[in-house]
């Protein structure tokens, strides 16, 4: 069943991860066990795993997908990016995705390796790459796309970030999953815009629970999401206190997302970066 089918009679549950670059890595996310093992027992609609952020490791992420598929326990997501693909590579790879029976993709532009001020590839945004999927491969694929609550870190107009949004749909997305963010106001405010611009895909919340100083400058800095002052006001208690900080980090993810779940949210997706028991106390908490 396709995800969408899913999204027209209630609110999705799903998980991210990320392939490991090393097999030891492989062995824990994939092995007897593994942390998929771990997150298949929490009921996930779908997980999706990343490709190549942050222009690296691409390398594992169809094994992955692949063992989440024959598993047969939820629907393996690939993300897919523009970076350094020609429309060639493009067509190449997303038919090995359908040979091993991968049929749901997250279309993104990808982010920019270091240095780089464009895709390098023949496609230069995420809606381009939409349209061509669907050109290339009809209806054969479920495609999300990215959404990003306070608009894009490099678009500065919130309203103009939202008309792109709204270009991926009318390309022929079927739902958003959006960028992480520490305010749920920011959130449903996202969601009122989304309405008026037309929007009327289901938009899935991303959450990440908040790790530590470090992890949340750079996730800050990469997405531009704001930081509440109940957030920082954390991680000053917390400064000396790496175990707290994460437990914090953990507890204020859990009530974002019981927040939204109550505000009625399309979906709920948690970057769980393969740690399954951050996952298992989350669910807990949503019930
Ligand atoms: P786009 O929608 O193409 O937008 C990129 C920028 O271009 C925005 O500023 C937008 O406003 C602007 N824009 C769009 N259309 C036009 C137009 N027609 N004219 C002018 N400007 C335009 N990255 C990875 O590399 N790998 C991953 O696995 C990955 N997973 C992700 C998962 C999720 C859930 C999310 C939210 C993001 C993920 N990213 C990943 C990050 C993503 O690639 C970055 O946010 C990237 O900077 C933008 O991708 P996009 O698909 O949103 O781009």
């Amino acid at each position: 069943m396709s995800v969408a089918d899913i999204y027209e009679k209630r609110a999705t549950f799903s998980f991210e991860v990320f392939p490991p670059k090393t097999d030891v890595g492989m062995e824990k996310l994939c092995g007897k066990d593994g942390v998929l093992d771990k997150l298949y027992t929490l009921e996930p609609d779908y997980i999706s795993c990343t490709y190549g952020a942050g222009g690296t490791n691409v390398g594992k992420n169809l094994e992955v997908l692949d063992k989440i598929q024959k598993d047969g326990k939820c629907t393996p997501v690939t993300h897919f990016t523009c970076i350094g693909n020609t429309k060639e590579d493009i067509k190449e790879k997303l038919q090995t995705y359908l040979d091993h029976g991968i049929d749901h993709m997250l279309a993104l532009r990808g982010d920019l390796p270091f240095g780089w001020t464009g895709t390098n590839g023949d496609l230069h945004y995420a809606t381009e790459l939409v349209k061509f999927v669907r050109k290339e491969f009809g209806d054969k694929f479920t495609i999300a796309v990215a959404g990003s609550p306070e608009g894009h870190i490099a678009c500065e107009d919130l309203n103009l970030s939202v008309e792109h949004l709204k270009q991926k749909q009318d390309a022929g997305a079927s739902f958003f999953v959006t960028q992480l963010f520490f305010d749920n106001e920011c959130f449903y405010r996202f969601r009122e815009l989304a309405d008026k611009a037309g929007i009327t895909v289901p938009i899935t919340a991303g959450i990440m629970p908040f790790m530590g100083k470090s992890q949340i400058s750079r996730m800050v800095f990469m997405c531009g999401a704001s930081l509440p002052s109940p957030v920082i006001k954390i991680l000053a208690k917390y400064e000396n206190d790496p175990e707290s900080l994460q437990a914090a980090g953990v507890d204020y993810a859990a009530r974002q997302l019981c927040d939204l779940k109550e505000h009625g949210a399309d979906g709920l997706h948690l970057y769980t970066m393969n740690r399954p028991a951050i996952a298992a106390t989350i669910m807990e908490r949503l019930g």
